[in-house]
């Protein structure tokens, strides 16, 4: 699928947008499909098609005008996808997007194939959680089953008595209750596979949540040498066994011992890999790009320390803020997703600060993020 082939991506978020600004610089027609008008992928598409993900005639036909298929969120219905098959190519396969949207299923699909998982159990009613707990162990974490992100859906379980409370907190219904793991820290890795199998990673980053939303990713973790080593064995490892063609991140935890524990996939660009837009020589957008279209994948080299620091909708409290005084770091690169409404935590946007080191990186992304706070645009 050479350069002038229209790509298509469901979903129109920023994942989107920041897959067909890459797809477009290098020459890809690109088509939205969105629920909304005016989204932030829409803005920069060639063409926005607005209609629901339950619409399958809609589905069909958008699949009609592309020549090959991709997503920016795995919540997508079964039967979308394979309308879609039917009709394009489609990467990653529905395969991997049924696995990877329901957490009991992820966390069954990975510990069958023998991956490090967070010791959990399936609750399919709140008559079977005192028995999960028996198995996991307290303190325990209670998590919904579908379309939880960004700790949505999630509630601490410290004991038996707090198992009724949980359940109600995140609505019911079909759950996995985790072992609260006492982490170190929280690191992920980015990764590609191609069509022929190639595998290339973006090396082992740090994230750092506030409010169980990302906050922070610096670029490398620094994680010592058979951490990284691991990361990459069972990263590459998640991929060959879901048989993924295209982007896909992992999540893990990292324990005081050194011991990798795999928290979650999304099988799609994700925001602790945005630092490879100005940091690395292909950015994991364009991996997606690439791996869509059957080409071989770019070079993930990193040429320099970075560190990405979110935007959230809190920031506009007061107002829209000024720019400019973040682009006063010239080490700075600004990125904002086109969203008009900024609510709290809502990702309006990220920066990235490239330095010497990750410490010199970080130092600036907070600094710059800090000077926009309070600094508001005067209309
Ligand atoms: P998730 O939506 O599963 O990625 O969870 C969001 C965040 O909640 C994670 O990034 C962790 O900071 C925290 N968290 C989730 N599961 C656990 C767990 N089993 N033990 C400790 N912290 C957790």
């Amino acid at each position: 699928m050479l350069p002038g082939a229209t790509l298509g991506v469901l979903g129109s978020g920023q994942l989107g947008r920041m897959f067909a600004l890459a797809a477009r610089a290098m020459g890809y027609r690109v088509h939205v499909y969105s629920p909304d008008r005016g989204s932030p992928a829409g803005q920069v598409a060639d063409r926005e098609m607005t209609a629901s993900y339950d619409d399958l005639e809609a589905v069909a036909s958008f699949a009609d005008g592309v020549d090959a298929l991709t997503f920016e969120f795995e919540n997508v219905p079964a039967a979308t996808v394979e309308a879609a098959a039917r009709r394009t190519r489609v990467r990653p396969s529905g395969h991997v997007l049924h696995v990877t949207q329901q957490r009991a299923r992820e966390k069954t699909f990975l510990r069958d194939h023998g991956l490090p998982v967070t010791p959990f159990a399936v609750a399919g009613q709140a008559g079977d959680l005192p028995a999960a707990l028996a198995v996991v162990g307290a303190p325990a974490v209670l998590k919904t089953a579908r379309c939880g992100y960004d700790g949505k859906g999630q509630a601490l379980v410290p004991d038996e008595a707090g198992l009724e409370a949980a359940w109600r907190a995140v609505g019911g219904g079909e759950c996995v209750l985790e072992r609260f793991v006492a982490f170190e820290r929280e690191v992920s890795m980015v990764a590609a596979r191609g069509e022929d199998g190639a595998f290339a990673h973006f090396g082992v980053v740090e994230n750092r949540h506030a409010r169980h939303i990302l906050d922070l990713t610096l670029a490398p973790a620094g994680v010592p040498d058979a951490v990284a080593v691991e990361a990459e064995a069972l990263t590459r490892a998640v991929m060959e066994a879901l048989d993924v063609v295209g982007v896909l991140c992992v999540e893990y935890f990292l324990t005081a011992d050194g011991t990798l524990l795999i928290n979650e996939l999304a099988p799609r660009p994700h925001n602790s890999g945005h630092f490879t837009v100005d940091a690395c020589v292909t950015s994991q957008f364009e991996q997606q790009v690439r791996a869509t279209c059957g080409l071989p994948l770019g070079a993930t080299r990193q040429h320099s320390p970075a560190a990405m620091a979110n935007l959230l909708g809190d920031l506009w409290d007061g107002g829209e803020p000024d720019w400019a005084v973040a682009c006063a770091f010239p080490g700075v690169k600004l990125h904002l997703y086109g969203k008009s409404e900024a609510r709290p935590g809502r990702k309006m946007g990220h920066l990235t600060a490239l330095g010497a080191t990750r410490e010199e990186a970080l130092r600036d992304a907070l600094a710059a993020r800090a000077a926009l706070a309070g600094r508001h645009h005067a209309w």
